[in-house]
């Protein structure tokens, strides 16, 4: 990834958002589609990197 891209998220539940910045902490995430889409609407794709923010792990 460019050193100075951004990753915009506005997924304020992940532990990862910064919810000031509507930005994600990570250097990288990986989007996964969901299975079996077909809708072409952009709720096929998946953030797999999110992490509820209550998670310990
Ligand atoms: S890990 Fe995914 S869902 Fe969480 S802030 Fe980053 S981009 Fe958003």
């Amino acid at each position: 990834m460019e050193k100075n891209q951004k990753i915009g998220c506005t997924v304020t539940s992940c532990k990862y958002n910064d919810k000031p910045y509507q930005q994600c902490q990570l250097e990288q995430i990986i989007v996964t589609p969901i299975q079996g889409c077909d809708t072409k609407q952009p709720d096929e794709s998946m953030c797999s990197s999110y992490k509820h923010e209550n998670s310990k792990k």
